[in-house]
């Protein structure tokens, strides 16, 4: 029998002669491992759809454990980003990390809406990638369980922290002069305006989540402050996010 699933691939996996095996985030049945036979070859019409970061209509059967991808139309190829070497890295590490943070049989339709609407801002939108990533980071940790407490200092209670710094391991606030106890983590600096960025995108409803502005200088405090919390929260590194820094760095000039 067969059914019919939107989803977006997170992860392609070449497998034997042409196929590949697809890791996709479906809107109604989570993440699930889709075997894609024939993809590979040129005139298969399956091959669209069964690359990285491509949201389709996909019609599934099921074969023992094995959901077969049968037929797909394409909604959304996200050209902006893919032909983007650098944006199509980023896009990588958000599908990475997105991969790391749903899981089979549990749908999780906000973190669906949240990966295609930042692979729109940053491909059809142009926003500056810098934003969109660390907004992307902090929401996405808070809607996968790991949501840092930037209320208040966590030492001194302090709405406003002088010197806010953010422990990236406890996941707390504090004020560079409040040290925590048994403080075994790593703390990053913030500034007010940084701060208020990282509460705008925590409490904000999901259309308003780039909308915010910050000096170049803020941006970075916010950038490494999400960078670092969701290494620390994940317990990992991400080879596609040294990838994508590796080819800032050289501005996008390395193949
Ligand atoms: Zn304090």
């Amino acid at each position: 029998m067969h059914r019919i699933v939107e989803g977006i691939v997170l992860r392609e996996t070449e497998t034997k002669e042409t196929d590949k095996i697809l890791t996709v985030l479906t809107r109604t049945e989570g993440k699930l491992a889709v075997v894609a036979r024939g993809a590979r070859r040129r005139r298969s019409r399956i091959a669209a759809a069964a690359q990285l970061l491509v949201y389709s209509e996909m019609t599934l059967y099921q074969k023992g454990n094995w959901s077969i991808l049968d037929d797909a139309s394409t909604i959304e190829l996200f050209d902006g980003v893919r032909q983007d070497v650098e944006l199509l890295a980023l896009g990588s590490y958000f599908a990475e990390l997105t991969e790391l943070l749903t899981a089979e049989d549990v749908p999780a339709p906000e973190i669906l809406s949240l990966l295609l609407n930042a692979l729109y801002v940053l491909g059809t939108l142009r926003r500056e990638p810098a934003q969109v990533k660390a907004a992307f980071e902090l929401r996405l940790l808070a809607l996968g369980g790991f949501e840092p407490m930037l209320e208040c200092c966590a030492v001194c209670g302090a709405d406003v922290p002088e010197e806010p710094m953010l422990d990236v391991v406890q996941g707390v606030l504090h004020c560079r002069r409040c040290v925590l106890e048994g403080r075994r983590g790593l703390s990053m600096p913030l500034c007010a305006s940084s701060l208020a960025a990282m509460r705008h995108v925590l409490r904000c409803a999901p259309k308003k989540l780039y909308a915010f502005s910050l000096s170049p200088g803020a941006l970075r405090w916010m950038e490494d402050a999400a960078e670092a919390f969701a290494a620390a929260q994940l317990e990992r590194g991400f080879c596609t996010l040294d990838f994508y820094k590796q080819l800032r760095r050289s501005g996008g000039t390395l193949r």
